[in-house]
């Protein structure tokens, strides 16, 4: 049986004046999910979690949370009413109240021993208990995050929604509080909607991804089909990084200057833009015929070094070797690749 839908979005547009920002948005996304919302900065991302949360009314379309309507050409639902909950990208928690303060907040009314139950239970699932009266200055960024998250959860949303939550975060901190961050949503077992402007971020987290790009979603898929099947030149080249190089397609082989490869995917005959992974490629020895390309410089990284080639047909190409390269400038060698190519007919 499929997943209860949780969140359903059946053609909503919205244009601000002129610009139309969703041209047709339709979306359905699994209860219990960890959906991402991935596209550039000022896409739509924040315009369409606020037609969720209700705090924006859609031009056209149709919104359903767990199978209510909360807009349609009919009207809308107020937000208030939609338990939706919306976490900002600053935590925004109050800072004039404790932790416990904060996280009141959406418990309503309830006796002050149930209060205090709550408070210390959501605490417990964020991993700050001991934290109750501390006030949010006093916490470190991640902290704070993970006291906005127990504040979302403890108004028990039917759907929430994380408008770039990690984006003011320290790089070094962020990988640790968006992972912990995702496994208390999967263990709360919450239906979550991201928005966020990074790949990795997104293929790191979610278990299905929306590109949004040109006010549409260009393609919705689990992460690594995104990756490894991408719909358009544009959507691979928003998902990961690309080598990209002209090519020829012949019967769904591809043929270019670093040799011939099967396609990954349906190909038309004609000429191609051939996409590589960085990891697809490599780079080694390769003297007379086996050499397929001469090396014209180096970039070191620590981890890895880039490693720019010029291949026979002229084309400069940067590869990744790890370490320190093995290559030395002026030399010749053979670039190979390893697994079927991307390839998308050139127009
Ligand atoms: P993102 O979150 O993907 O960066 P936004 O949804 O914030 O993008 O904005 C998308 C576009 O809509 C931007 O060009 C922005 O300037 C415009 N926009 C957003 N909200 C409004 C508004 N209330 N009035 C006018 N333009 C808006
Ligand atoms: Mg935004």
């Amino acid at each position: 049986m499929p997943d209860p839908v949780g969140v359903q979005i059946v053609d909503v547009t919205k244009s601000f004046g002129d610009t139309t920002v969703l041209a047709g948005i339709t979306l359905d996304i699994a209860a219990g999910s960890v959906t991402a919302i991935l596209g550039p900065s000022g896409c739509g991302k924040s315009t369409l979690l606020r037609i969720l949360a209700g705090f924006e009314d859609p031009d056209a379309g149709t919104v359903r949370i767990a199978g209510s309507t909360v807009a349609d050409r009919t009207g809308t639902v107020p937000a208030h009413r939609r338990r939706v909950g919306l976490m900002p990208q600053e935590g925004a928690l109050f800072p004039h109240q404790d932790v416990a303060g904060n996280i009141s907040f959406g418990l309503g009314r309830m006796a002050p021993a149930q209060r205090a139950a709550e408070v210390a239970h959501w605490l417990d699932v964020v991993g700050l208990q001991g934290f109750a009266d501390a006030r949010p200055h006093q916490l470190s960024g991640g902290q704070q995050q993970r006291v906005a998250l127990a504040r979302a959860l403890a108004a028990r949303p039917r759907v929430l929604l994380l408008d770039e939550p990690f984006a003011s975060l320290d790089t070094g901190l962020r990988v640790r509080v968006r992972e912990d961050i995702t496994a208390i949503l999967r263990k709360s077992g919450t239906t979550a909607i991201l928005v966020t402007h990074d790949q990795a971020e997104a293929l790191s987290l979610a278990d299905q991804v929306a590109v949004l790009l040109d006010g549409r979603i260009a393609q919705y898929g689990a992460p690594v089909d995104l990756y490894r099947r991408p719909a358009s030149l544009g959507v691979a080249r928003f998902v990961g990084s690309t080598i990209e190089i002209d090519g020829q397609a012949e019967g769904g082989v591809v043929t270019s200057p670093v040799g011939t490869h099967p396609a990954a995917g349906a190909v038309p005959d004609g000429p191609v833009t051939v996409v590589i992974r960085p990891e697809q490629a490599t780079c080694g020895p390769g003297a007379g015929d086996a050499a397929n390309a001469v090396v014209i410089g180096h970039r070191f990284y620590g981890p890895q070094t880039v490693v720019r080639v010029r291949l026979v047909d002229g084309t400069a190409m940067e590869l990744q070797e790890a370490g320190h390269s093995t290559t030395a400038v002026g030399e010749s060698v053979r670039v190979q690749l390893h697994g079927k190519v991307l390839a998308f007919p050139q127009t």
